[in-house]
């Protein structure tokens, strides 16, 4: 049964969407992405590349069974889709700010009436309607932060990363409304009909996403340092050791450290006199 996909055509979301896919052994032609609609080359799976707020509205739909979007986006167009997986990337936060100054601290601080210039009117509404706040919502479709400045809205809720666009525009964040990253959901129908192709997928996904964060380490060890070697690496299931032909005093150990233990980790072996110490990325890890 023909799976059928929606990913980010452009933006934020569009190039690490489709590198997950590639990853994931997805093969596709190189000009993916610059097209409307795709299929790829080894798998009954098409793929149609759309604005990231859509997707939500293709998925709802049935026009595709799946995609990728942001949990902000899935959320804000409250449609009934279902959550399958986090993809570690496209981390913001949906907050409220205030111009500098307005003077305002905190949410409490907002008169009565403010008028709120954003796209996600309807977080927006949630948010202040759950702390009790009258506020007017005035819908705009982007450069949220430019309107307090030329008297459009007294406040924004927009999305935020590192902060800097805030800064640059002489804005407070006041409050934090949601978290969001780029998800996989999926049509509940579609859940039921063609769960194993969607759930092949997104494993094949979580499997490059935890392979990315590990490498492999090889190294020829003294034998006789083997129960210390143990003990630096207690991690997954220890190293597997394996003998070297003709070498009493030596035995080879295999093991999948995290990355950000390679550096003390090959410091450490070389210490204790390893030799041909070497790591290699890994593609894909099922644990
Ligand atoms: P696009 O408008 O196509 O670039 O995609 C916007 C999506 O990227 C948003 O809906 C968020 O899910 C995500 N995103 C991550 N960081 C940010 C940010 N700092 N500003 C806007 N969108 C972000």
């Amino acid at each position: 049964m023909t799976l059928r996909m929606a990913v980010p055509n452009k933006g934020r979301l569009n190039e690490r969407s489709l590198e997950l896919l590639r990853k994931s052994g997805l093969e596709m032609d190189i000009n993916w992405g610059r097209r409307l609609y795709a299929a790829a080359d080894n798998q009954d799976m098409e793929v149609m590349f759309v604005r990231a707020q859509d997707v939500p509205r293709f998925i709802h739909s049935g026009t595709v069974d799946m995609g990728i979007t942001g949990l902000d986006l899935i959320l804000e167009a409250d449609l009934d889709v279902e959550w399958v997986l986090d993809l570690d990337f496209g981390h913001c936060r949906l907050a409220v700010a205030a111009p500098e100054s307005a003077g305002y601290s905190s949410i409490d601080d907002i008169p009565e009436g403010a008028k709120v210039a954003t796209s996600f009117p309807n977080l927006a509404w949630q948010f202040f309607a759950g702390r009790d706040k009258k506020v007017e919502i005035v819908r705009i479709s982007g450069a949220a932060e430019i309107t307090p400045h030329i008297g459009v809205a007294d406040l924004i809720v927009d999305l935020v990363s590192s902060g800097s666009t805030l800064r640059t525009n002489r804005l407070v964040e006041l409050d934090s409304i949601m978290h969001s990253q780029a998800v996989i959901v999926a049509n509940p129908e579609s859940l039921q009909t063609k769960g194993k192709e969607i759930n092949d997928l997104a494993s094949s996904v979580e499997s490059v996403l935890l392979a990315e964060k590990k490498k492999y380490l090889m190294a020829d060890i003294m034998t006789d340092t083997l129960p210390e070697v143990e003990r630096l690496f207690p991690g997954m299931a220890g190293p597997t050791v394996m003998n070297i032909a003709g070498r009493d005093d030596m035995v080879a150990i295999h093991v999948v450290i995290d990355k950000s233990e390679v550096y003390d980790a090959v410091n450490s072996l070389k210490s204790m006199g390893a030799k041909g110490i070497l790591t290699l990325p890994i593609d894909r890890l099922v644990p």
